[in-house]
């Protein structure tokens, strides 16, 4: 018996390397090893590059940030968008 190094279930393997009881065990974690390694690129691409905060208050952003916006901007960007749909609803409102 062996450990599924994926959900902790034990299961017989068929071949002595196996380490996921299951198939789709072993696609989510290829797929999940992708998705880290897509991430990983993504933010070594970053590295010596300045990043400006997409707010426009001149914040210098660290290669983990993948949203664009420093915590301070995030936070407005939120309250933004929160108005925008107000906003929105107010025209919809209106024209009705
Ligand atoms: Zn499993
Ligand atoms: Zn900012």
């Amino acid at each position: 018996m062996k450990l599924c190094s994926r959900c902790d279930t034990y299961f017989t393997p068929k071949v002595s390397y196996q380490i996921y009881c299951s198939e789709s065990c072993r696609d989510d974690a290829t797929k999940e090893k992708i998705a880290e390694r897509y991430q990983v690129t993504r933010r070594q691409k970053r590295i010596g590059k300045v990043r400006k905060c997409l707010g426009g208050c001149g914040f210098d952003l660290s290669i983990y940030n993948d949203s664009g916006f420093c915590s301070n901007c995030n936070i407005s960007k939120k309250s933004v968008d929160k108005m925008l749909k107000e906003l929105k609803g107010f025209i919809d409102y209106e024209q009705d």
